[in-house]
């Protein structure tokens, strides 16, 4: 069954079409640590976008290579854009998905600090 998620505003919503996963990535880098986020990744089409576009404001940062959007309104951040060598990819931030026990959610720690370049 899809899942579904959005900003605090209700500006940014979507659904993924699969099941509302169990398990979440927590990363330390210093983007992921400042933003708080709890990753799903999915692929592009499986990810339907039901808000216009223009509601996004997009930051970048090191190679680019991500599109971390967040809300122009109420600044929550509900998803991520990347391009992976199997073809467009998206980041979902657990903490934004509208039925989801947080509780529940293994979360698997990722030490990215010491693999991602950049600020701290
Ligand atoms: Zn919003």
């Amino acid at each position: 069954m899809p899942f579904t998620g959005s900003c605090h505003c209700g500006a940014i919503a979507y659904s993924v079409d699969e099941d509302t996963p169990a398990k979440a990535m927590e990363c330390n880098c210093s983007i992921c640590r400042r933003r708080g986020a709890l990753h799903h990744f999915t692929t592009a089409e499986k990810f339907t976008l039901n808000t216009p576009r223009d509601a996004l404001l997009t930051y970048r940062w090191n190679k680019q290579a991500i599109r971390y959007h967040f809300c122009r309104t109420c600044g929550c951040a509900p998803f991520a854009e990347g391009d992976s060598p199997n073809g467009p990819m998206v980041e979902i931030n657990l903490r934004c998905v509208d039925e989801i026990d947080l509780d529940a959610v293994e979360v698997e720690r990722f030490d990215g600090a010491h693999l991602v370049p950049g600020p701290q």
